[in-house]
């Protein structure tokens, strides 16, 4: 036989109609408390109306279900028999609390009423019982107010500045010549409650209900319609929580922290949030409300000092602290009251911590049997670990920091030095000593000295995946890119934001965890992890973060399948890599190799080139070159693979933005005159760069190019080989659309190979490699079936597939990108964060094309988004081989990809 629906759930001391998993049901809060009350905590006694009735509310037109009258009121009489107290008595009355209660807590999006169940003559009550007149009419006022304002809608109107309840609150105080609500005395606080009432009569149109009953019913309505008012909705929106999950409502019986010296109330931690330690961190108030301790009306005492002021209550705290994490096994987040020696909980729930702090909890929880390895690995959010890699502010010096501006957070961290507007502005800098914040609109290959130079970057213009960014995360950089609202001016050699306005060499402070721009120098300091990795430093590898770090790391190695490799351009970032764990390389872009020094000007030499000729003296000029670089990447892997793209140089970022001294002296080192260089920039200007000659077109066009890069790959190869260092070397294609790009470049690579064997003579075997190619265009996975038949790998290049699958410039979306993150067009930043929806399709698309024609084709990514632990989880269940990610975001990734086999 069915059972009729249960819509309220009553707990108090030892008793409980519910428990901690229905939090469906009873919401966050009500299966908590119901928890804590099951297992013996002192918990006020209270209901919780459940979820079920918010749903019912909202499906018939705001009413309720009939049977939900006679369950609230069978519920206060338990209540009240187990408090000892009455609703609405006029000897010893009950009051109550009302709040809301989601299945996952919407901190402040919904409406709270307090000491419900006063009126004129349970004041009066309440003065005789207590013996407190002051306590009983402040607590009379307060619900008023509350009451007033959530339940009766009396709120500033516009053109108020003030709220109306605060006006006559300010006004008594100003009469009664006090700075504070705790210096009203008895009389004041009589007069506050008339005109209180009369306000609410004016305003509202009604007047205040003094039937406890009724003023029940008003908070309950108010809080299920508070779950659409449009905080909530927008909160929603944000963490995807349904609406048809609706709130519960929670009515607990008041206990009082405010009667007296031996009373007190306070939140606290089972463990310190922000590091992690195992110590009981929290404040409270001696003769106090819950709203006082946070709304910093008073300062509150650190929860250690309760020793003294509430001692046997502090005792009781000790052991339900302990209860409490044994029990729900994580670390929480109480409130509690003591009413006159008595200690009651009002509220728990998991803790929020920061990255330093989740890694310890998670590993000292193991360790203290409390939870399993696998647990510990899926309650670290993965991108927290940057936090432990990552220098950081004095988040004391951050809150007194003066902001300029803000701009995307490209490269995690915080720096603080001086700024610069050129790349050898802040060379200079750097070999004085200073420490640089490299400050440009945009970066282009130039800058790469100064960027190396620099501790942090800044840029105006570009996006998170702009080459600034990439570059900055590479070299793990600390960088915030794209920052609208601030103005450079190169001529004058300021930086403005926000009415401030820095000179060169000021100081700017750059927070690129967030994206906040601060004038001044706030402190910063290299993680531990980074001194024992990358820096060999003994007392760093001793540090606990240092040692949990590498802990972690070798969990995370057991438990993921999907292999786990870096983008690295140079020797160091390999080596930076390695250190970090990468398996090898999944993409060296290999123009970037030409960025420094020389290179540049016979890549330029290379590019600007009219004929056959001028081209093959330009690419003798950089083989040399980039076989050394491939040797030096090929040793610093020691055996690990490494897939090599060959040359993609948007012309835009190699000779649009030339200036004319750069013109000038290119112009005397070639033997050319500059008007000779400015017409070939003029011929070779492209209105859409970045789909214009560059990837594979540049090698169909002049395969002398993909010639002289195959073979520096080979003779390194070869060179390498001989100090009996095993190579493995990817020859990687970048941007085929069709697969005959792809075999017409495989047949120049293959050509290269067969000359380097002969010239050394080796065997195939003895000079081994394979062929593959990025899929970075929609035709490329739609036509993967056939591009797969000349490639022995794929790798996702993400940046240029989300490029071209959403017709968004990845240069330029970063001016209404936040624009339509904050309309919810986009959920998130499209460049960091695969659209799985859209880009995703093509991913599945092109993994399921190529292994129809090659069944074990290995398959990664390496656009930005192999970084990204949402996107990992996505090419794990698709079943790609690997991701690939700038060095420092490889623990991340490693923490993701088990996080995802976990899943
Ligand atoms: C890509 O497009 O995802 C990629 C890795 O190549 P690049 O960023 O160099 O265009
Ligand atoms: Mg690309």
């Amino acid at each position: 036989m069915a059972k009729a629906n249960k819509y309220v759930y009553h707990y108090s001391r030892s008793k409980s109609d519910g428990n901690g998993k229905m939090k469906a049901l009873l919401g966050g809060k009500g299966a908590n408390l119901s928890e804590m009350s099951r297992i013996g905590l002192p918990v006020p006694a209270g209901m919780t109306i459940t979820t079920e009735v918010c749903t019912y509310y909202y499906k018939n037109a705001k009413t309720y279900p009939k049977s939900l009258d006679g369950e609230i009121k069978t519920n206060i009489a338990k209540i009240e028999k187990a408090m000892g107290k009455k609703f609405g008595d006029l000897k010893n009355p009950l009051l109550l609390s009302v709040r809301s209660g989601a299945r996952e807590s919407m901190p402040g999006m919904m409406d709270t009423i307090l000491n419900l169940g006063i009126n004129d003559q349970v004041v009066e009550a309440l003065t005789v019982k207590t013996g407190n007149a002051k306590f009983a009419w402040d607590s009379y006022r307060r619900f008023l107010q509350m009451y007033g304002s959530v339940v009766m809608g009396v709120e500033k109107r516009k053109g108020e500045h003030h709220d109306p309840f605060e006006a006559i609150l300010d006004q008594a105080k100003e009469k009664a010549k006090v700075a504070d609500d705790w210096g009203l005395a008895e009389n004041d606080l009589r007069y506050i409650v008339s005109e209180f009432k009369k306000l609410i009569k004016k305003r509202a149109g009604k007047v205040f209900p003094e039937d406890p009953m009724d003023q029940l019913y008003g908070a309950v309505n108010a809080v299920f319609n508070s779950w659409q008012n449009d905080r909530a909705k927008v909160y929603r929106q944000k963490y995807g929580i349904p609406a048809e999950w609706g709130t519960a409502v929670n009515v607990q019986a008041m206990v009082f922290g405010n009667t007296g010296k031996t009373s007190g109330t306070g939140v606290a931690f089972t463990r310190d949030p922000a590091t992690g330690e195992n110590v009981f961190y929290g404040e409270y108030l001696v003769d106090a409300q819950g709203e006082d301790v946070v709304a910093g009306v008073r300062t509150p005492k650190p929860v250690s000092k309760m020793a003294k002021d509430l001692p046997s209550s502090f005792k009781e705290l000790l052991k339900i602290r302990k209860i409490l994490e044994k029990h729900f096994r994580d670390v929480q987040d109480i409130e509690f009251t003591i009413e006159e020696g008595t200690l009651w909980m009002l509220q728990t729930r998991n803790g929020k911590r920061t990255g330093f702090a989740a890694v310890n909890i998670a590993l000292d929880m193991v360790k203290e049997r409390l939870i399993t390895k696998e647990e510990a690995i899926l309650r670290i959010p993965a991108e927290d670990l940057s936090q432990l890699l990552a220098p950081i502010f004095d988040p004391a010096a951050e809150r007194k920091a003066r902001k300029m501006g803000s701009g995307l957070p490209a490269g995690p961290g915080a720096a603080s030095g001086q700024i610069y507007f050129t790349a050898e502005a802040a060379v200079a800098a750097a070999a004085r000593g200073q420490q640089v914040i490299l400050t440009r609109q945009e970066t282009s290959p130039e800058d790469l000295r100064g960027m190396i130079a620099a501790e942090g970057i800044l840029t105006t213009r570009g996006g998170a995946s702009s080459h600034a960014a990439l570059v900055a995360r590479q070299m793990g950089k600390i960088c915030v890119c794209g920052a609208h609202d601030m103005d450079i001016d190169y001529a004058r050699k300021t930086l403005s934001g926000n009415g401030i306005t820095l000179k060169e060499g000021d100081f700017l402070s750059l927070n690129g965890f967030i994206g906040n721009i601060y004038s001044g120098k706030l402190k910063a300091a290299p993680s531990k992890v980074i001194q024992a990795l990358l820096e060999n430093k003994a007392s760093a590898k001793k540090s606990t973060t240092y040692k949990k770090f590498t802990q972690l790391m070798s969990w995370a190695d057991k438990l993921r399948t999907l292999g786990v490799r870096t983008n690295s351009d140079t020797p160091e970032q390999v080596k930076n890599a390695i250190a970090f764990g990468a398996e090898g390389i999944g993409l060296t872009r290999t123009e970037h190799m030409f960025f420094e020094g020389n290179r540049i000007d016979a890549v330029r030499q290379m590019i600007l080139a009219v004929d056959d000729q001028g081209r093959a003296k330009a690419l003798k000029k950089l083989l040399p070159y980039q076989k050394k670089d491939f040797a030096d990447i090929f040793e610093a892997l020691d055996g690990r693979p490494a897939t090599i793209r060959l040359l993609d140089p948007p012309l835009h970022e190699f000779i649009g933005t030339m200036t004319p001294a750069q013109i000038r002296s290119l112009a005397k080192k070639l033997k050319v005159s500059p008007a000779f260089i400015k017409r070939r920039i003029g011929e070779l200007h492209e209105e859409n760069p970045m789909l214009g000659h560059r990837g594979c077109r540049l090698g169909i066009v002049y395969p002398e190019i993909t010639k002289m890069q195959a073979t520096a790959i080979f003779e390194a190869a070869v060179e390498v080989q001989k100090k009996k260092i095993k190579v493995v070397p990817e020859i990687m294609v970048p941007l085929v659309g069709y697969a005959k790009e792809l075999e017409l470049q495989k047949t120049v690579i293959d050509t290269a190979a067969t000359e380097v064997r002969e010239k050394h003579g080796l065997r195939a075997n003895q000079l081994k490699y394979t062929v593959g190619t990025m899929i970075e265009v929609p035709r490329a996975a739609l036509t993967a079936a056939e591009i797969a038949e000349h490639a022995e790998f794929f790798s996702f290049g993400t940046n240029d597939l989300t490029q071209t699958c959403l017709g968004l410039s990845r240069d330029d979306s970063s001016s209404f990108l936040p624009a339509y993150q904050d309309a919810e067009v986009v959920n998130n930043n499209p460049f960091s964060t695969l659209d799985q929806t859209g880009v995703g399709q093509l991913i599945e698309i092109g993994v399921k094309g190529g292994r129809r024609t090659k069944k074990n084709l290995k398959i990664g990514i390496c656009g930005e988004h192999g970084g990204d632990p949402d996107t990992i989880k996505f090419c794990h269940r698709i079943g790609l081989n690997y991701v690939s990610c700038s060095p420092f975001r490889i623990p991340i990734a490693k923490l993701a990809a088990a996080q995802a086999a976990l899943a």
